[in-house]
């Protein structure tokens, strides 16, 4: 039997796809390409994983596993010798426990479904981003994600208690731990969080849920230097005493983008300030916090630290101030920009900028650098276009002004988004030798014959680990 028709036996009908049931897919969510692969294996049970796997291996196909490919980085690609593992099919919530506070799912589960379920039993899952009605949680651990509320809740990784992984052979490794402590040896679930499918296929998780936040208030300020932005962070994260849930930063010419037309989001601030602050806090009393946050925003009106100030006074009012710092879509105006995630230390923030524009002035004139981001998180969203639209032409150029700066400062060229393809040549500048050989390590002694994802992250072959 050929391995598709061994699949087909193990998947049963609609369980595998090929041919135009593949190609008539797009490659991602904001990708005009479309898939391309020997086949779509779309099983409904850690079991069909591991017979996969076990298939596979013994065939030596290569096997992609697909979540809601919403990632940046190309850490999905498949190519046509390559079988896509679809976890479409895994989409159930399993349990949710009010007690104990945690959340048992297929991998498979869209990130939005959870939260949503979460909120029924008045719970609260914290992983918040962008594509949260596509994304999936199996997706969210394997590339570790971080969005909008890691200042205050960590990332992904900081949510997931256990989980259950398939290796490349097919042995299934279940760790479903639900305890929030547990020293018991190593931290398996580690290995499978962040390593973007290239150590093993995660088919359930355990995730922690948190107590839902009944307030929430939102505002968004205005700042007249870079040292008022970082002295206004640390000012409103003591003063809150761990309230705070967001604090995003927008570069002047960010700002302009997406308040003024064609873009429709009206602008809450004059436009004329060097840099403007979403702030956002989330607690339990409603009167008590407002009244402690506009305190907290008056007194840094007087001391000079922030210029000007709105707060929400409803909920749409800050759905409207989260819409512009969300708009990101503004910079795809006229053409696909270059899109980096990087990390460094705040208070390198301001020189590492400056030597990025004079770089990118040097290679590329009329260039524009759109800034924004987690700057509580130390992360920095740039966003790179040329005067003609065709920043992706000019790639290499861009990725090495954005990138090499970072490496004399102790930043890395992925705060969020992973590495996939698109940045493994630049892991190095963020990774030391020995540590990229660890990794090396790691994914030979997990996946001997190469199957699993083979390309991302890091090359490793017997050959060139001797
Ligand atoms: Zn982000």
């Amino acid at each position: 039997m050929s391995l598709l028709d061994e699949l087909q036996v193990i998947l049963g009908p609609g369980g595998l796809l090929t041919g135009t049931d593949v190609s008539s897919r797009a490659a991602g969510v904001w990708r005009d390409d479309s898939l391309d692969a020997l086949a779509i294996a779309r099983p409904r049970s850690t079991e069909e994983v591991s017979r996969i796997l076990a298939l596979c291996s013994q065939h030596r196909v290569s096997v992609v596993t697909q979540g809601g490919l919403t990632g940046l980085v190309h850490g999905a690609d498949a190519a046509n010798d390559q079988l896509i593992l679809s976890l479409e099919r895994m989409r159930n919530i399993e349990d949710i426990d009010s007690t104990q506070r945690t959340a048992t799912v297929q991998a498979g589960v869209n990130l939005q479904t959870l939260q949503e379920a979460a909120e029924e039993h008045s719970l609260f899952f914290p992983l918040d981003l962008g594509a949260r009605g596509t994304a999936t949680l199996g997706g969210n651990a394997a590339t570790n994600a971080g969005g909008n509320r890691v200042i205050r809740y960590g990332m992904m990784r900081d949510m997931v208690l256990g989980l259950e992984a398939v290796l490349a052979d097919g042995t299934v490794v279940s760790s479903m731990n639900h305890l929030i402590k547990n020293n018991a040896g190593y931290d398996l679930k580690q290995l499978f969080i962040g390593s973007e499918g290239t150590l093993g296929v995660i088919t359930r998780l355990v995730l922690r849920l948190r107590e839902a936040p009944s307030s929430q208030n939102i505002a968004f300020v205005a700042f007249e230097s870079f040292e008022s932005v970082t002295k206004m962070l640390k000012s409103v994260d003591r003063d809150l005493g761990g309230a705070l849930s967001a604090y995003e930063v927008l570069w002047n010419n960010f700002y302009r983008l997406v308040t003024e037309a064609p873009a429709t989001n009206r602008p809450p601030l004059s436009a004329d300030h060097p840099y403007y602050a979403l702030i956002e806090t989330q607690g339990n009393n409603d009167k008590l916090d407002k009244q402690q946050f506009e305190t907290i925003l008056e007194s840094a009106l007087e001391d000079g630290l922030i210029v000007d100030a709105v707060i929400a006074q409803s909920a749409t009012e800050g759905r409207n101030i989260w819409a512009i710092r969300d708009d990101v879509e503004q910079t795809f105006r006229i053409g696909t920009p270059i899109i980096f995630d990087v990390s460094l230390p705040i208070n390198r923030m301001e020189a590492y900028l400056i030597e990025v524009r004079s770089r990118l002035d040097a290679a590329l004139p009329q260039n524009t650098l759109w800034v924004f981001g987690h700057l509580g998180d130390g992360n920095l969203h740039l966003d790179v276009q040329t005067a003609a639209g065709d920043a992706l032409a000019h790639r290499p150029i861009i990725e090495r002004a954005v990138y090499e700066p970072l490496k004399g400062i102790g930043g890395s060229v992925s705060a969020e988004h992973g590495i996939g393809l698109e940045k493994k040549p630049y892991l190095h500048l963020s990774r030391s030798s020995q540590e990229i050989t660890l990794m090396q390590t790691l994914k030979m002694a997990l996946d001997p014959e190469g199957i699993l994802n083979p390309g991302k992250i890091v090359d490793a072959t017997r050959e060139n680990a001797q």
